[in-house]
């Protein structure tokens, strides 16, 4: 990529991205946002897709081939925000053999058995892996924190559950996710930021397109009855957990076809940053690959 190329794919996402948690709000982020892009756009922006998705194809193998970082892409989101399209449109292009997908859902007993952590820990990509979680670890900030009924469920002993608890998982997570970036895996998180009035307006085309009503969920009408809980959860989480190591990405999510260009630019700038390249050939190893073609030639 060039230079110029880089720099105009930073200064798009720039303004999503939170690197300081400290003073962030996020009614600063307008979910209806599509920055200099209008509608008319959609179809420059489709194109802009198709080409980061290009470019992450090739990223991706080299990430493989080089086996030294991990890619990990944690999505957040209020129900109906687009995660599953997203997580469809950025990965289109990708090696399904170099990227693993996991939806975390409610956890299971044998889950709830352990620290909170540790069935997200067991799904970190691998070294030349891209792993995106579908819901993550930030559930146990949010879900959890706005019906606190789940805490209890989740068998700590009662001297451990104080008013400190939250300010506890926040650090546990920083540091956490501080760890895997000194590993090399690198963390980027995204907030898919939709508006309470578009997730009504979705939650009524799923109502009304017979092809949707699968998506239908009562229990997501139930949990909007919450939303400015969530949004208060969702700011706190990302105040006390972004961090230039490990930023959080805040994606206008009213519009889909902004929300996946926003995304796919995030990762192509990121990945970008690691400088990735096919491993060098190193004299011993080109002195086989010489040999080998000598034998075939031979043959
Ligand atoms: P979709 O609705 O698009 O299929 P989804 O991510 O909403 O995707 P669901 O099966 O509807 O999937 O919901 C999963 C539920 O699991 C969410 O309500 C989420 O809050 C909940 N959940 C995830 N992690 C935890 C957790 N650690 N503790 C409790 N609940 C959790
Ligand atoms: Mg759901």
């Amino acid at each position: 990529m060039k230079k110029s190329q880089f720099e105009r794919i930073d200064s798009f996402i720039a303004p999503y991205r939170v690197t300081r948690g400290k003073g962030f709000r996020l009614k600063d982020i307008d979910p209806g946002d599509t920055a200099h892009l209008k509608s008319e756009d959609k179809a420059e922006a489709k194109e802009m897709l198709a080409r980061g998705v290009e470019w992450l194809t090739e990223q991706q193998d080299k990430l493989y081939a080089q086996d030294h970082w991990a890619v990990l892409l944690v999505f957040q989101a209020m129900d109906a925000a687009g995660k599953d399209g997203t997580i469809k449109h950025v990965t289109s292009g990708i090696n399904p053999q170099g990227c693993t997908v996991t939806s975390f859902k409610q956890p299971s007993s044998e889950e709830l058995d352990h620290d909170y952590l540790w069935r997200y820990m067991r799904n970190v990509p691998a070294r030349g892996q891209i792993g995106i979680f579908n819901r993550s670890y930030y559930e146990e900030l949010l879900v959890v924190k706005v019906h606190q009924e789940l805490l209890a469920r989740q068998k700590m002993h009662p001297s451990l559950v104080t008013k400190k608890i939250w300010d506890e998982r926040y650090e546990d997570i920083a540091n956490y996710e501080k760890y895997l970036v000194r590993n090399g895996v690198l963390v980027l998180k995204f907030f898919l930021h939709v508006s309470k009035a578009e997730q009504k307006r979705r939650f009524m085309e799923r109502l009304d397109n017979p092809d949707k009503n699968w998506k239908f969920s009562a229990a997501d009408v139930a949990e909007r009855q919450h939303w400015s809980a969530y949004q208060e959860a969702y700011e706190e989480a990302i105040r006390n957990t972004a961090s230039k190591a490990a930023p959080w990405y805040v994606v206008p999510a009213d519009n889909k076809w902004f929300t996946r260009l926003v995304v796919a630019a995030a990762v192509v700038d990121a990945m970008a940053g690691l400088k990735l390249h096919y491993p060098v050939v190193s004299p011993a190893k080109r002195k086989e690959l010489a040999a080998a073609r000598k034998r075939l030639e031979a043959e």
